[in-house]
């Protein structure tokens, strides 16, 4: 099984500046051959366009001599550049995609493409890795990718500040045997993140001092933003003209947001692998209602929704990587509002009532009673 890999990388200044180069040639590339192609097509009507293979060609025979700089940058991740901008082209002229956008230097969405072109090349250590052309790189975070792993390609990237490798890894299947674990039902929700059948609970991280300390200064920075474009304006400056000082406000503001995902991936995943290395036979999650959820504007909480989407999908992915089963309760199953002893129906049940208490006698959390409800679901679609 191919697993794909990301992870930041701490190069030297010189490597920095390599990665920054090759960045920027290949986004260089990239534009150019969608510029020169939307010439084409404009001149020449549709059906008309240059192949990345034969543009290729023009720029190390043409473009090359005119701007030696491009040749800095390695042959194949070149040639990568050009093949993704053929494929958007192609996707814009089959009508399958809007016309495609040039890669603008902010955005930042360039991925220079590596492959193995020397001996060592794509070796992981414990706490380095050898990316081609670029040399030995340090690792931030040590022993997350796998040692010892086959990689063909990988692709270096640069967002806010930092240095990332993806790498695609040839990993064994988990698969052996089936989970033989006690099922499991999940309560996803945004006042606690996930309460489950076995009673574990796992609070919203969003309330955690850390994050909140976070994103209070976060959206600080962005006022302080909004305000260096009003002074901008007050000056009488376009305001799409270059500031040193915007830009630099702009970073910061990436980096905080990307500080924030950080902590909430991570804190995601160990959830994940914690419920996973339990091996349950199977987990039960609720059909969510996220656009209902997300008709609050709170921003927050739209937030906070997107990333109970984002968590679930990634649950299932991992669960199914381990072979274990994941049920999609029915829409209508009522896990709330249904008594988990006795299985009464308490149709007058409120979000406030956070203790679901029944005429049974039975007192218990509201969702740990959902999840308990989850689990026992007899209605359900296998994800
Ligand atoms: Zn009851």
């Amino acid at each position: 099984m191919l697993k794909g890999y990301k992870t930041e990388i701490l190069p030297s200044e010189e490597q920095a500046l390599k990665i920054r180069q090759t960045l920027g040639t290949c986004r260089y590339l990239y534009n150019l051959y969608l510029a020169s192609n939307f010439e084409v097509y404009e001149t020449l009507g549709k059906g008309f366009f240059v192949t990345a293979y034969t543009f290729d060609k023009y720029v190390n025979h043409v473009v090359k001599k005119e701007l030696p700089w491009i040749d800095k940058c390695g042959a194949k991740a070149r040639k990568q550049a050009m093949t993704n901008a053929e494929r958007a082209f192609k996707n814009y002229m089959q009508g399958k995609t809007n016309r495609p956008k040039f890669k603008k230097k902010r955005q930042q969405k360039v991925k220079a493409y590596f492959p193995k072109n020397a001996k060592g090349d794509w070796t992981i250590w414990r706490h380095k890795i050898q990316v081609p052309t670029i040399g030995i790189v340090k690792l931030k975070e040590k022993g997350y990718l796998p040692t010892k792993a086959k990689i063909h390609s990988g692709t270096v990237s640069y967002k806010a500040g930092r240095y990332y490798v993806s790498v695609l890894v040839e990993v064994p299947d988990n698969i052996s045997e089936k989970p033989q674990g006690e099922g499991i039902g999940i309560d996803l929700g945004i006042k606690e993140l996930a309460v489950m059948s076995n009673g574990v609970i796992k609070p919203n991280i969003n309330k955690t001092p850390q994050v909140k300390k976070l994103d209070k200064k976060l959206r600080r920075e962005q006022r302080r933003l909004s305000r260096k474009y009003v002074d901008k304006k007050k000056r009488g400056e376009k305001i799409a003209t270059y500031s040193a000082n915007i830009e630099k406000q702009v970073v910061k503001i990436q980096r905080l947001y990307q500080t924030l995902t950080n902590i909430r991936v991570d804190y995601e995943n160990k959830i994940i692998s914690a419920i996973v290395k339990r091996k349950p036979s199977f987990i039960v999650l609720e059909d969510l209602n996220v656009r209902g959820m997300m008709k609050n504007r709170h921003l927050s909480r739209a937030i906070a929704v997107q990333r109970l989407s984002y968590f679930r999908t990634k649950l299932t992915i991992k669960a199914k990587q381990y072979g274990i089963e994941v049920r999609i309760a029915d829409r209508f199953y009522p896990s709330s509002k249904k008594c988990s002893r006795c299985g009464r129906i308490k149709s007058d049940l409120k979000l406030k009532d956070r203790i679901y208490r029944c005429e049974c006698g039975l007192e218990m959390d509201r969702d740990l009673n959902a999840a308990i409800n989850l689990r026992n679901a007899t209605k359900y679609e296998t994800a």
